[in-house]
């Protein structure tokens, strides 16, 4: 069946069928009837730097929704939200429906792994599909990735399909593909879903590792994040909430949410998440207060290298899959699944794309627990910078190269 589906593809009403009956495989999550309408998540395809997860989860539940995030661990290049959370002392990815119910109930949100119940027959169909080769299906993919959200029985979602050289996908047209197909699958399965087709040719924020990006989050909630990092969070929740009904207008739901940062009750949702899902209340509330040394109490790495341009310029590009695989490779990421994971280590770049820069000036700052950088990650570094004489002409603050939306309804 696997073999036929990759030669002849599937359409949209095809991949819904299977869809249905994947998330029908397991449990479906039943939530309480007061939450009808709130109940919303958004899902990436899986980027470098992504941790739009934690900053955007509690923003949501700060709205009043109810998130119940159910998250995966990184494997290849990209990232894992379960990981970055871990780095956090404490943290538990482990909980049941009810235990997550509770979580909502109290706070409105909860990141957590993949249940045994959850989607059985993705875990048998993956498998096949890994040792068949037909991992590479748009049908596949999309029945995976949307039969676990379905069975979260959400109301309400909003993908983020990423593009260009960090992403699954390099090529517009294939993630306009995967989006679409997403969008009408999941629409069909009666959750109200959209996608944003989101450039991911340049890493996203600064940070890139575990701990490093679980305190680029906490400087989000604080207010204080990176333009980039807030400009996505705020789009992928705007379109959510507007869908949701909560606002007329994605701008008036971005400002609703501007608003609760600025106020301190999104970092509060995210406080009292952390503390519902196993850490410390002492250790929560110093890691959330800005005036405490968040490395007092994340994983750090053994050192810190500064790494310079050899240069003057401007910057064009930074690859965004070498700074993975440069970051991967000091022990961020794994190669295999059970890998032990490095929490410390990984990347905090000193510029942005469009920036002026001088030979000799840092570009980016290496955290790496072995006494000096290993040499392919250097190899893989140098290769990331692309450094031009002439600025660039356009300068896109915003990393939203689509919307996909649909009207498809196959109930
Ligand atoms: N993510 C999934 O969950 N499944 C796929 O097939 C690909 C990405």
């Amino acid at each position: 069946m696997l073999m036929a589906t990759v030669l002849k593809g599937l359409d949209d009403f095809e991949t819904t069928c299977l869809t249905r009956a994947m998330m029908n495989s397991g449990e479906v999550m039943s939530w309480p009837e007061k939450w009808r309408g709130k109940i919303v998540d958004k899902h990436s395809t899986g980027g470098v730097g992504d941790k739009i997860s934690l900053v955007l989860a509690p923003i949501l539940a700060s709205c009043g929704m109810k998130v119940p995030m159910v998250s995966g661990r990184g494997l290849g290049h990209t990232g894992g939200t379960l990981d970055k959370l871990e780095s956090i002392p404490g943290f538990s990815v482990a909980f049941n429906t009810s235990a997550m119910r509770s979580i909502l109930e109290d706070v409105g949100c909860c990141i957590v792994g993949q249940t045994e119940t959850l989607v059985p027959a993705d875990k048998k169909l993956y498998a096949t599909r890994d040792i068949t080769g037909t991992v590479d299906s748009v049908g596949l993919i999309s029945s995976s990735i949307v039969s676990k959200k379905a069975a979260e029985n959400l109301d309400f979602l909003i993908l983020d399909v990423k593009c260009g050289k960090g992403a699954s996908t390099n090529s517009e047209e294939e993630a306009f593909e995967l989006g679409t197909r997403m969008v009408n699958i999941a629409n069909g399965l009666g959750i109200n879903t959209a996608a944003l087709m989101t450039e991911m040719t340049n890493p996203i924020g600064q940070a890139i590792g575990n701990a490093l990006e679980v305190a680029e989050s906490l400087s989000c909630l604080h207010g204080k994040g990176p333009k980039d990092v807030m400009n996505l969070v705020y789009q992928l929740g705007g379109h959510l909430l507007s869908r949701a009904g909560l606002k007329e207008t994605v701008e008036m739901s971005c400002s609703m949410m501007e608003a609760l940062v600025r106020d301190g009750k999104a970092m509060d949702c995210f406080r009292r998440m952390i503390i519902a899902q196993g850490v410390a209340e002492d250790t929560a509330k110093r890691l959330c207060d800005p005036e405490n040394d968040v490395w007092a109490i994340l994983p750090k790495a053994k050192h810190v290298t500064g790494l310079k341009s050899d240069k003057k310029g401007f910057i064009h590009e930074i690859d965004s899959k070498r700074c993975a695989i440069a970051s991967g490779k000091m022990g961020a990421g794994r190669s295999k699944s059970g890998d032990v994971l490095q929490f410390g280590v990984g990347l905090m770049l000193q510029v942005g794309v469009g920036d002026a820069i001088d030979k000799g000036d840092v570009w980016v700052n290496v955290h790496h627990d072995t006494d000096s950088i290993p040499v392919d990650v250097l190899t893989e570094l140098e290769q990331a910078l692309v450094v031009e004489d002439q600025e660039l002409t356009s300068k896109n603050e915003s990393r939203v190269m689509k919307v996909i939306t649909s009207s498809l309804d196959m109930h």
